[in-house]
């Protein structure tokens, strides 16, 4: 619980009740978070600062927690800036009438465009005092910026960030830039944004729990201005809004309901809803059957098979069914089917464009009294001729927009393996077994438009295994097993669970798990590879830190094409220096030619895994005792491009530390705990 003392001195004079929040006020904050490691304090100022939203502007508090979290809007809702480094360069340089190469030396010496606009501002003798900023201003502005598309946009782009910088307070005149980070500057905290990297270790969690808090506290306050929440009370806060928004993960939704009808009425005024995407729930890897035996044992559990496609999550709402819901499904959702549709990747971008095709077939499948649904399911390319799914990268060849359905090549199947929301109603919370059944009472399957996953409940390891053979003959993946009953068979949202462990064929002895890593850097080829990349620098990331850390070199897997189609990616991304937020071993490793942006996810195999003072993956998760060692990758080799994950969703340091234990102790003695 925070200690806002009702008798501080206030800081913000300016910021009456009603008016718009300063953001000034927000940077104060923010710099306060960035001055400090530990987490009960950066959470204490969070909710320092939303309680005083709350008392002061509450109108304010979607505006500022979205830029407390770096976002503009619901991932759903499509909105990136995309804003490259050149871009800001320019920006800072035309707004400060600093020369670009001036910019860039800057930027070369001091490694952070954040504190390089400071610098750059408080060079530049202020002849008038700007406007303030406010929170909600900014926010407008820079969904305007986000959205500028076109002609010229990338010109206006400049204009409006020009503009934003040009109002912005450098921080109160000369700030060393060494000693207090640039300090409550709005120019770097703007920057920053622009970037997607605040680098305040305030984690998305922090600011859902503080914002309970926050609430808790307000709710209480309003009933007599001494009043203090209990333990329990703020436990329950949290508990309450952590509920809802895995279920419904949009603040626009949220927050205005929150404000209507208080935190602890909120579970029943904000459910899972068609239309609004939520985060899937994901498995956890394992290497032998018989580990999978030992984690249910004593429990019933099924296994389905593993499909190699593309993780999609439909919505759909008649048309007769309750207005509510239909005005929740985004503008881009199909009238199909007598209703609207929408499909969602997993990590909630808009894929209906990409799959017309599913979307207008929807009517053969969807049975006429099932009125709405959320379903879970993986599409997959289909052999129209052979009647079987075909590999993933036939999948991959298929556009990603704005895709008509006369021109599909790739035909795909609907895979389709749990129901979330059926009928006006959230079944998340209902045993597997149960939502099973509702499956397949809602659906009709159809040959190579609609199946559902097949499944198998033996419990026995020869029933596995001759299940895994079979799956493997189908050009499955492996397979899914699953907790069948009880509440933990539950569907839960967003969350690497052990209720569901998946079975790769290629990894049941390795280590279990291919890996997803972000591309950093890359080397120059030599002979044939000259006028390419021919290896590169990855790195796993660290959602604490919010760092990535590199874990290996890679020049292998690649074809020649392959590499060909990387260069030209790769290099639109190129950066003059590694990021601040770059972990990587300046000692004992090669530096890589070029560095880029971080914004390519790859899929990666790997034979085991091994320490290294060259790398820097886990290195804080204890693994090597006080030596500076991370986890690195033996003979990694390419498999493919992940275009549907983004770079805060590569593996984690975690993860792979995990994933090292493990291999250890399976090399040198009992099983460790899986729970990571
Ligand atoms: P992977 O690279 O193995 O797909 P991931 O991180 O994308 O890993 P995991 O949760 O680890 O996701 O593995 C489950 C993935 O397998 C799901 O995201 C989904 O796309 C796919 N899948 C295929 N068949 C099934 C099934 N029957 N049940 C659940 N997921 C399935």
């Amino acid at each position: 619980q925070t200690t806002l003392k009702s008798n501080s001195k206030d800081p913000y004079p300016d910021w009456k009740p009603g008016e718009p929040v300063p953001y000034a006020a927000l940077c104060t904050t923010f710099s306060l978070i960035e001055m400090t490691t530990k987490r009960l304090i950066i959470a204490a100022h969070c909710s320092l600062f939303l309680r005083q939203v709350l008392r002061l502007t509450p109108d304010d508090l979607l505006p500022t927690v979205l830029l407390m979290i770096n976002k503009l809007a619901a991932d759903y809702a499509g909105i990136e800036l995309g804003i490259g480094e050149s871009l800001i360069m320019k920006a800072i340089g035309e707004a400060t009438g600093r020369s670009l190469a001036v910019i860039k030396q800057d930027q070369k010496e001091i490694g952070d465009l954040g504190l390089v606009a400071v610098k750059s501002r408080s060079n530049q003798p202020t002849m008038y005092k700007p406007k303030p900023l406010t929170v909600r201003g900014i926010h407008k502005s820079l969904l305007n910026i986000a959205v500028m598309q076109g002609n010229g946009a990338q010109t206006r782009k400049v204009d409006g960030i020009k503009k934003l910088l040009s109002a912005a307070d450098s921080g109160g005149g000369k700030v060393d830039l060494a000693k207090d980070k640039g300090g409550p500057s709005e120019a770097k905290f703007i920057v920053r944004f622009l970037e997607g990297k605040l680098r305040l270790g305030l984690a998305e969690k922090t600011v859902l729990v503080s914002l309970a808090q926050a609430m808790v506290c307000h709710e209480t306050e309003s009933k007599g201005r001494d009043k203090v929440p209990s333990t329990d009370q703020l436990a329950k806060g949290e508990q309450v809004l952590k509920a809802v928004y895995s279920e419904l993960p949009s603040y626009d939704v949220i927050i205005p309901a929150m404000l209507q009808h208080g935190i602890f009425n909120l579970r029943d005024n904000c459910k899972l809803q068609p239309g609004v995407p939520l985060k899937p729930m994901l498995a956890k890897p394992t290497k032998a059957i018989t580990e999978v035996l030992d984690r249910f044992e004593g429990q019933t559990f099924t296994c389905e098979y593993k499909y190699d496609g593309e993780r999609a999550q439909i919505h759909y709402v008649s048309k007769d069914s309750e207005t509510k819901y239909q005005s929740s499904v985004p503008a881009a959702a199909k009238g199909t089917a007598g209703g609207l549709a929408a499909i969602f990747s997993r990590n909630s971008e808009d894929l209906s464009k990409k799959y017309p095709d599913i979307l207008e077939k929807l009517g053969t499948w969807v049975k006429p009294e099932t009125k709405s649904f959320v379903l879970d399911c993986e599409t997959v390319a289909w052999d129209t001729v052979e009647k079987k799914v075909l590999p993933f990268q036939q999948l991959m060849t298929r556009k990603k927009k704005d895709v008509k359905t006369e021109d599909v090549k790739v035909k795909v199947c609907v895979f389709a393996f749990d129901l979330l929301f059926l009928n006006g109603e959230a079944v998340v919370e209902k045993p597997l077994r149960e939502r099973r059944s509702l499956l397949h009472t809602a659906f009709t399957p159809v040959e190579g438009e609609f199946a559902f996953a097949t499944s198998m409940n033996g419990q026995e390891i020869d029933d596995i295994q001759t299940f895994l053979d079979e799956s493997v003959k189908a050009s499955c993946e492996g397979l899914m097993v699953k907790m069948l009953d009880g509440v933990e068979s539950g569907y839960e949202p967003s969350k690497r669970s052990r209720n569901w462990l998946k079975i790769k064929k290629d990894y049941l002895a390795g280590i279990g798990d291919s890996l997803d890593l972000v591309v950093l850097g890359a080397y120059h080829g030599k002979g044939k590879r000259t006028s390419v990349y021919g290896a590169f620098l990855l790195a796993c990331y660290n959602p604490s830190t919010e760092r990535y850390e590199t874990v290996c070199n890679i020049g292998t897997g690649f074809s020649e094409e392959v590499l060909e189609t990387l260069h030209a990616q790769l290099s639109d991304t190129v950066i003059d220096r590694p990021k601040p937020f770059y972990e990587h071993s300046k000692v004992n490793a090669h530096q890589p030619d070029v560095w880029f942006e971080p914004r390519y996810v790859w899929e990666v195999r790997t034979a085991d895994l091994t320490l290294s003072p060259k790398y820097r993956a886990g290195y804080k998760e204890g693994i090597a005792g006080d030596a500076e060692k991370g986890v690195s990758l033996r003979f990694p080799r390419f498999i493919k491009i992940r275009d549907d994950k983004k770079v805060d969703e590569a593996t984690s340091s975690r993860q792979i530390a995990e994933m090292y234990r493990r291999q250890e102790s399976v090399s040198k003695g009992p099983a460790a705990d899986d729970d990571f």
